[in-house]
């Protein structure tokens, strides 16, 4: 099945094509196909390759033999709304991280020490439930390259709404208009937010897309801005660091 998708409206930076995009129902998927989740993370060009999603089959969430067994395409809103009910642990950090388990599998998304790779017990990738150990993963990373249908979690009792505040007390420094979260990685020991800031790009605006003058790291869209825009705004960041640090920055944002 195909759905037509309106980027400019869809993706939570606000900009991209109407195009159409397949939906995954099963293991016989486009192998040529860009995999994308709820769209988060991304930044999709005007004229973007073949796009795929899971379908709404994978948002479910059940227990099984004393495991936690969650769809890829369910939302983290309601992942919390779930362990909140259930008295369930360790997934508060989600409450305030937009996406579907898939792509926060896949970005190993988190907060702080948080990070959704604490308590998986096995991923089910391509068809093939692959255990946690089997699977590379570090800060916003790992080495998955294919469909990720569902996941296990280890079930742990005690759901805790005062992480939420904390969580959310986190947040606080983040800017409210549209974004990708996080426009770079952190280098190691060092903030990409402080080094944009370093060479005077905190706050730039060109047409109507910004560096946040409320944290520089967020890349914002202002009203209507365009991928040519955000684009120009990425280079120049990445130029100007290295330029002045000497330090190559990488996009935590994805291109399509
Ligand atoms: C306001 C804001 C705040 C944010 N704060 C944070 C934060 O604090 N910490 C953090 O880590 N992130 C943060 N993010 C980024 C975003 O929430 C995460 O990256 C999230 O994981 C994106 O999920 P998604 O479903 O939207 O994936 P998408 O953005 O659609 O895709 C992201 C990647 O995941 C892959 N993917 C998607 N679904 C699957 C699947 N089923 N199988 C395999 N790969 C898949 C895609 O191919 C792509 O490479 C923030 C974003 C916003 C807008």
């Amino acid at each position: 099945m195909i759905k037509k998708i309106d980027f400019s409206k869809r993706s939570s930076i606000k900009i991209g094509p109407i195009v159409d995009v397949y939906q995954i129902e099963d293991i016989n998927y486009p192998k040529d196909a860009i995999l994308i989740g709820s769209a988060n993370n991304l930044l999709i060009s005007p004229t973007p390759p073949p796009l795929m999603m899971l379908s709404k089959k994978f948002d479910y969430i059940k227990e099984e033999s004393g495991k936690l067994i969650i769809g890829a395409a369910t939302p983290s809103g309601k992942i919390v709304s779930y362990c909140r009910k259930h008295n369930i642990a360790n997934f508060e950090f989600l409450a305030h991280l937009p996406g579907t388990l898939g792509g926060i599998i896949k970005m190993n998304a988190g907060l702080k020490e948080y990070e959704v790779f604490n308590n998986i017990l096995a991923v089910n990738i391509a068809g093939e439930l692959i255990e946690k150990k089997d699977i590379e993963h570090g800060y916003r990373y790992t080495d998955i390259n294919d469909v990720i249908f569902e996941a296990h979690f280890k079930i742990e009792n005690g759901f805790e709404n005062k992480r939420i505040e904390e969580f959310k007390i986190m947040r606080s420094n983040q800017p409210k208009e549209p974004s990708a979260g996080s426009c770079f990685k952190n280098p190691p020991n060092e903030y990409a937010g402080r080094l944009i800031e370093e060479v005077g790009l905190k706050g730039k605006r060109i047409g109507n897309m910004s560096f946040s003058s409320v944290h520089a790291n967020f890349l914002v869209n202002l009203g209507a801005g365009t991928y040519e825009e955000a684009i120009f705004l990425i280079e120049k960041a990445k130029k100007e660091i290295y330029e002045k640090f000497n330090i190559e920055i990488e996009e935590e944002i994805i291109v399509i």
